[in-house]
């Protein structure tokens, strides 16, 4: 997997933090985060007080692991901040449901919701109440394409608006299983099965 920009690393690290919540029914601890983190090709950079930092060629994330909340911040290695996002991940016991979200730093880049809706799910029966449009990167000759599970591809057609890009709120372009955002530049991929 490339991690260019912070979404890159964002995108799939929220649907892994989604999908070991629904797994575990509970928030990752520090340990499995790092795990989390590894598994998503980023090395561990340096471990102090909870604060944890860690790196790939062009995205850095720091995790801080606050209580009851899982904070990641994914910045540019260039150091740029415009593109920075913030992945949070907490149980909002008044809802019931544990929720994850992507933040921008910098909302003016965004109109929507990375990911379109946040992760939420019941802290009870841990099925997913929300439907957010998240995967993982892959590039190819045609570009970096978001690559998304048929069933998320399902829920997005049934429950919103497939023709606003998941990235950036910009308008997405359908060819059969492919669509390209003229806004950000990426792509969304469904992935057949
Ligand atoms: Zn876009």
């Amino acid at each position: 997997m490339k991690l260019y920009e912070p979404v890159t690393l964002a995108m799939p690290l929220a649907k892994e933090i989604g999908e070991f919540i629904r797994r575990e029914g509970k928030l990752p601890s520090g340990d499995e985060l790092r795990e989390i983190l590894k598994g998503l090709g980023l090395e561990e950079g340096c471990l102090d007080r909870g604060l944890a930092l860690y790196r790939s060629r062009f995205v850095i994330a720091l995790a801080f692991p606050r209580g009851e909340t899982v904070v990641v911040d994914a910045i540019s290695s260039s150091g740029e901040l415009s593109d920075a996002l913030e992945v949070i991940a907490y149980h909002d016991r008044k809802l019931g449901a544990f929720v994850v979200e992507i933040l921008p730093t910098n909302d003016l880049e965004y109109e929507g919701n990375v990911g379109i809706e946040p992760i939420i799910v019941d802290e009870k029966t841990l099925e997913l109440e929300s439907n957010p449009v998240l995967g993982h990167f892959e590039e190819d000759e045609e570009g970096l394409f978001l690559v998304i599970e048929r069933e998320t591809y399902e829920r997005w057609r049934e429950e919103g608006d497939i023709n606003i890009c998941p990235i950036c709120g910009g308008e997405l372009a359908w060819k059969g299983e492919r669509a390209y955002c003229q806004d950000c530049g990426y792509g969304v991929r469904v992935v057949k099965g």
